[in-house]
C-alpha cells in the first residue's frame, strides 16, 4: 500500500485516505478470488492502480482502478461503492463495467464504429484510462489464459485498445499493447520479425554507437550544452505494418534503429537539426518537422534520416524533455504538475476534468491513418481554445461549451450490433428499418420481420444502444410507404421512396 501511496502526486489527506480505503476494500472483496495463473486476483487490481498512479492520474481514478472489477466479478453492489467511495468513483467503476460488456466479435469491417462506441461509452477519459491499464496488465499475463480466449483478447487489443492508446498519444502503451498482442495473433510472423530485428540490431548497434559518438562531439563543439541521447528500437508490430506498406522490402526501412536526442529547448532542437545535416547529408523527403506541425494525436519531434558513411541511413529524432514525456504518456502528461513544480489548486483540478471531457469528442473525429507521417494538420481552433482555457483556469462558459460538444454527439447517435457482432452506428430513435438499410439495401428492401435481442419486435421499435438486431427477409417482401413514418436515416428514406413510387407508377400504367 505504501508503494501506491508514494506514487500519488501531491495527495491531500483525503486522497490518501480514499486510496487506502479502496486498497483494503478491494483486498477483502477479492480475498478468495484467483486469476487463471492461480495468483491472487488482487495482484491484477494493484497492478492496474499502480499503472494509473504512475501516469499521475488523480486519487479518485486510482481508487476506481482498485475497485474496477468488484461490481462485475465479486458482486459488490453499486450502492456499496457509492456509499463507501462516493458517486465519482461509482461513475468510473460503472463506466469500466459497461466497457467490459462490449466485445470485439471477430469482424473487422466495423472496427472504427466499435472504437467510437468504446469512446462514447466511456464518456470520461478516466474510464478509458482505467480500461487501458486494465488491458495492459491482462496482456502482460495473457499466457495464463486458455488459448481459445487468448486469441480473441489479443485481436481485440490490436484493433481497439492499441489504436485508442495511439489516439491518446500514449506511444509507450500503444507499443507495448501491440507487441504483447502480436505474438498471440500472428505467432509465426512475430517470430520472423523478432529474428529480423535482432539480427539487424546486432549488426547495426555497434555502428550506431560511433554515429552517436560523432554527433555528441559535434553538438558540444557547436555549443549545444545540455542533451542526452538514446537508441530507440522499433516496436515489432509497427515494424510488421511498415514492412507490409513497403512491400516487404527491409532495405526501405530506415528507422528500425534510430538515434534519439533529447534537448533542453526547442531552439536547441533546430540547432541540432542544422548540425546533424552539416555532418551528414539528409535523405530528401525524409525531414519531418512535427514540432512546427504536430501530429493529430499531439506528437511532437523532428525526424530526419541522414546518410552516414559508417552505418548507412540513420534516423535521428530531436525533441525536448517535455515532448519526450508527451510522446510516451500522451494526454496523461498534461495532467502532471511535476515539470512546473507548482501545486495543483482547485481551479487546475477542475480544468483537468475539462481535458477529459474535451478529448472525448476529439477522439470521435477521424482517426489518424496508419501512415500519418505525411499529415501536417495544424491543431484545429478548438484545441487552441481549450489550451487557453486550460492555461487560464476554466471558466464556467468553457465548461458549458465542452458539455455541449459532448452532448451533441452522445445524444444523437446509438450503436447497435448485427448478430455477427458488427457495429452499426445510427441516429437516435432509429428503427429496425434504418438498421436493415444501413446493413444493405437488399436487406432493407425485403424486410419480413425484426428480432431485437432475440425477440420478435415490430418494425417501428426504437432501437437502444447495444441492441443486437436481426432482420428476417423474404424475397416477396416489399417496402411500404408507411415505413417512412418510422425511419430516421436519409438512406432508408431514399430507398423506400424510390421503391414505393416506382411501384405506384407501375400500378398506374
Ligand atoms: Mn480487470
Amino acid at each position: 500500500m505504501d508503494e501506491l501511496l508514494a506514487l500519488l502526486h501531491t495527495p491531500s489527506a483525503a486522497d490518501r485516505e480514499l486510496v487506502r480505503k479502496a486498497y483494503t476494500f478491494a483486498y477483502e472483496a477479492h480475498r478468495t478470488h484467483t486469476r487463471f495463473s492461480g495468483e491472487p486476483y488482487f495482484n491484477h487490481l494493484f497492478a492496474t492502480a499502480r499503472a494509473l498512479a504512475e501516469l499521475d492520474m488523480d486519487a479518485v481514478t486510482v481508487a476506481a482502478g482498485l475497485l474496477h472489477d468488484s461490481v462485475e466479478d465479486v458482486g459488490v453492489t453499486r450502492e456499496t461503492i457509492a456509499r463507501e467511495f462516493g458517486d465519482e468513483v461509482l461513475f468510473l467503476v460503472d463506466g469500466v463495467t459497461k466497457l467490459g460488456e462490449l466485445k470485439y466479435r471477430g469482424t473487422s469491417r466495423h472496427i472504427e464504429s466499435l472504437r467510437r462506441l468504446f469512446v462514447a461509452t466511456s464518456k470520461d477519459l478516466r474510464v478509458l484510462m482505467i480500461k487501458l491499464m486494465d488491458r495492459l496488465h491482462n496482456m502482460q499475463t495473457l499466457e495464463h489464459v486458455p488459448p481459445e480466449k487468448r486469441e480473441r483478447i489479443a485481436k481485440e487489443t490490436l484493433s481497439i485498445y492499441a489504436p485508442l492508446a495511439d489516439r491518446l498519444g500514449m506511444g509507450e502503451v500503444k507499443r507495448e499493447l501491440e507487441d504483447l498482442a502480436f505474438q498471440h495473433v500472428y505467432p509465426e510472423e512475430y517470430r520472423a520479425m523478432s529474428a529480423l530485428l535482432k539480427e539487424s540490431a546486432r549488426m547495426k548497434e555497434p555502428l550506431l554507437e560511433t554515429v552517436k559518438q560523432e554527433l555528441r562531439q559535434a553538438l558540444v563543439k557547436y555549443g549545444v550544452q545540455s542533451f542526452r541521447m538514446e537508441s530507440r528500437i522499433k516496436g515489432l508490430y509497427s515494424l510488421r505494418m511498415k514492412l507490409q506498406r513497403k512491400g516487404g522490402d527491409i532495405e526501405k526501412i530506415y528507422d528500425m534503429l534510430a538515434v534519439r536526442v533529447i534537448l533542453a529547448t526547442v531552439e536547441d532542437c533546430y540547432r541540432a537539426l542544422g548540425i546533424v545535416h552539416m555532418l551528414w547529408r539528409p535523405l530528401p523527403g525524409k525531414i519531418k518537422d512535427y514540432i512546427a506541425f504536430q501530429k493529430p494525436n499531439g506528437y511532437r519531434s523532428i525526424h530526419t534520416t541522414v546518410m552516414t558513411p559508417k552505418a548507412g541511413p540513420v534516423e535521428v529524432q530531436l525533441r525536448t524533455e517535455t515532448m519526450h514525456r508527451e510522446a510516451q504518456y500522451g494526454f496523461a502528461s498534461h495532467l502532471s504538475y511535476k515539470e512546473t513544480g507548482s501545486t495543483p489548486d482547485r481551479s487546475e483540478k477542475k480544468s483537468n476534468r475539462i481535458w477529459y471531457h474535451y478529448l472525448i469528442p476529439s477522439l470521435l473525429r477521424t482517426p489518424s491513418t496508419p501512415n500519418s507521417h505525411t499529415q501536417t494538420t495544424p491543431p484545429p481552433l478548438w484545441v487552441s481554445e481549450l489550451a487557453s482555457a486550460h492555461a487560464g483556469g476554466a471558466s464556467e462558459a468553457s465548461e458549458a461549451f465542452m458539455r455541449e460538444i459532448q452532448d451533441d454527439f452522445f445524444s444523437h447517435r446509438i450503436f447497435v450490433f448485427t448478430p455477427k457482432g458488427d457495429v452499426i452506428d445510427l441516429p437516435m430513435d432509429s428503427s429496425p428499418i434504418d438498421f436493415a438499410y444501413a446493413v444493405h439495401s437488399e436487406i432493407g428492401d425485403h424486410i419480413a420481420g425484426a428480432r431485437v435481442n432475440g425477440k420478435l419486435m415490430s418494425l417501428d421499435t426504437q432501437l437502444q444502444n447495444g441492441d443486437i438486431v436481426e432482420i428476417e427477409t423474404k424475397t416477396s417482401a416489399r417496402p411500404s410507404a408507411k415505413w417512412l413514418e418510422h425511419v430516421k436515416t436519409t438512406l432508408a428514406r431514399r430507398h423506400i421512396q424510390q421503391r414505393t413510387t416506382k411501384r405506384t407508377a407501375e400500378g398506374a400504367s
